[in-house]
């Protein structure tokens, strides 16, 4: 849709200083998919330059912000690493067009901090940290489970931005195993879950999304017991911490939470499981 109270649209990599009724623009599937009356001037992200997805000498892997969905995608479908398989799979739990699919961002969808933002569960299952830029150039790194701070908010301060998210090699090797619902066919995820155990010590890591207003990380330093889990991720999720919205009430979301865990529970608990 038409942002008429948007007056001007300036390549980010011209320097300006950031202004009220400023924002960043990466897709733009979000900014212009609603009225954004509080915007007066877009600053393009399109032009940065980035390489989308840098494997790093350590076996890390930088996604620049401005990687898009279908970057990611075609990346992960090549990607030697136990943890591939989910990479795809969170980028089909996309309610996504065409058009969204190729130009929806990484860094948009972490930073729009939907509850069903599936770039967000993707990076908060694999240990995701988020690189920040301030407009007086000082960078810091938080977790990606820490950037969302809830449905729609983050930690950004004023004209941060988001330069990328990097996924730590151990968090790449491990075994992974994913559950989505939603209400209907092809609808927004209501629920997302994801599992990781690692080869080596056999740790595991829950994370929900979706469900919840923000992402929820459980660890256990072995598989869990079905009773331990359940009661981990009860313990966890206040009751006003289940997401409500058109896509699901809480009491739907709590249950298929705790039904979606203990199915990835069972399957990460099997040897040889993938
Ligand atoms: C039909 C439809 C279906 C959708 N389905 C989903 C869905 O299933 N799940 C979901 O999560 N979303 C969904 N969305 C919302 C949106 O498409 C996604 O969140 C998308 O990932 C946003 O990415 P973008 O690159 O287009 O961001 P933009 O629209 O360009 O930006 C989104 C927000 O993030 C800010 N921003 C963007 N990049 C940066 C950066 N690098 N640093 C700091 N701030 C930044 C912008 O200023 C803006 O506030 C849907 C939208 C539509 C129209």
């Amino acid at each position: 849709m038409d942002l008429n109270t948007v007056l001007e649209v300036r390549d980010a990599r011209d320097p300006v200083a950031w202004r009220p009724g400023d924002a960043w623009l990466a897709g733009g599937t979000y900014l212009f998919s609603e009225p954004q009356p509080r915007l007066r001037r877009l600053l393009d992200l399109s032009r940065m330059g980035w390489e989308p997805v840098v494997l790093l000498p350590d076996g890390s892997l930088e996604i620049a912000a401005t990687c898009t969905i279908a970057q990611l995608s075609r990346f992960g479908r090549s990607l030697p690493a136990a943890a591939a398989p989910v990479i795809e799979q969170c980028c089909r739990a996309f309610l996504a067009s065409f058009k969204i699919w190729n130009m929806a961002t990484v860094g948009g969808n972490l930073c729009n901090a939907l509850p069903a933002g599936p770039m967000i569960s993707l990076t908060a299952a694999l240990d995701g940290s988020c690189l920040l830029r301030s407009q007086d150039g000082a960078a810091r790194r938080i977790p990606v489970a820490d950037f969302v701070t809830g449905a729609g908010r983050n930690d950004l301060a004023d004209g941060e931005l988001l330069r990328s998210v990097t996924l730590p090699a151990r968090a790449l090797a491990r075994r992974t195993a994913f559950r989505q619902a939603s209400l209907h066919g092809l609808g927004r995820s209501g629920v997302l879950v994801v599992g990781t155990l690692d080869p080596l010590d056999r740790s595991v890591r829950i994370t929900v999304t979706a469900a919840t207003v923000r992402p929820v990380r459980l660890s256990f330093p072995l598989p869990p017991s079905a009773a331990g889990l359940r009661a981990a991720i009860t313990r966890a999720v206040a009751d006003d911490a289940w997401f409500d919205d058109i896509h699901g009430l809480p009491p739907w979301r709590r249950h298929m939470t705790l039904r979606l865990a203990e199915e990835i529970r069972a399957e990460l608990s099997q040897d040889g499981a993938r």
